[in-house]
């Protein structure tokens, strides 16, 4: 099963596709944590990639999609895209590309959350920057075992650069102009289903896994 899972930030992309690859091995294709991994390699592109995404912009859809395209090839089993597409543009180049290689996407999950609740989600956001698992200081399925490391990998955890007040208000426009008519795009295709995403991640998890096992 191939699945596009995507909303504002803080809605809960991440965490509902670590769920889902956890539960059913389904490759995470992850723009956001794929382009800060560019950027830690301290390359002349992670350079490039640093400059969009520290301000709360998007990074040009050629080379997003080059990324994209190389991390569908290797997915084994389904893949979930989460960050991905985000603009028109996007969805259309992908669409043609899996159409080449014969595969689709079976359903576009959007995460929906109010403008308060993501505030306050972004408010207590710390990531794992080595392994990108995300953790919360609040919420209580969130909160690592020991206070700033990862419960993974044991690495120390931060506040992403991308969620200062001005960088946090240049996505969320981003999103409401580029990344919501996705929404008519997919309802058109039929694969459209949008879930209220104000619960916790296991509430939020149920609700996807209803709409999985009904197109299984
Ligand atoms: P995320 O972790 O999904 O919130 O993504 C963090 C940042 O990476 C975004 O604010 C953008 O700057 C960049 N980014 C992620 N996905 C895309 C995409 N599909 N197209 C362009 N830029 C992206």
């Amino acid at each position: 099963m191939n699945i596009i899972i995507f909303g504002p930030q803080a809605s809960g992309k991440g965490t509902i596709a670590n769920k889902l690859h956890g539960k059913y091995g389904y490759s995470i294709i992850g723009t956001g944590n794929l382009l800060r991994n560019e950027i830690k390699k301290g390359t002349k592109l992670g350079k490039t990639i640093a400059s969009c995404i520290d301000n709360g912009n998007l990074v040009p859809d050629e080379l997003m999609f080059e990324i994209v395209k190389k991390e569908i090839k290797n997915a084994r089993s389904g893949f979930i895209l989460d960050g991905f597409p985000r603009n028109m543009k996007q969805a259309e180049m992908l669409e043609e590309f899996l159409d080449d290689i014969k595969k689709k996407i079976d359903v576009a999950i959007y995460l929906n959350v109010s403008n308060e609740t993501i505030m306050e989600r972004l408010s207590g956001r710390i990531v794992c920057e080595n392994c990108n698992e995300n953790y919360h200081t609040k919420t209580k399925e969130l909160i690592p075992k020991t206070p700033g490391i990862c419960d993974k990998c044991g690495k120390a955890l931060t506040r992403r650069v991308d969620e200062n007040p001005e960088a946090v208000k240049t996505r969320l426009e981003w999103h409401k102009e580029q990344t919501e008519p996705l929404r008519e795009y997919y309802e058109e295709k039929n694969i459209l289903k949008i879930i209220d995403s104000e619960g916790s991640p296991d509430e939020v998890m149920a609700k996807v896994e209803k709409i999985i096992k009904n197109i299984v």
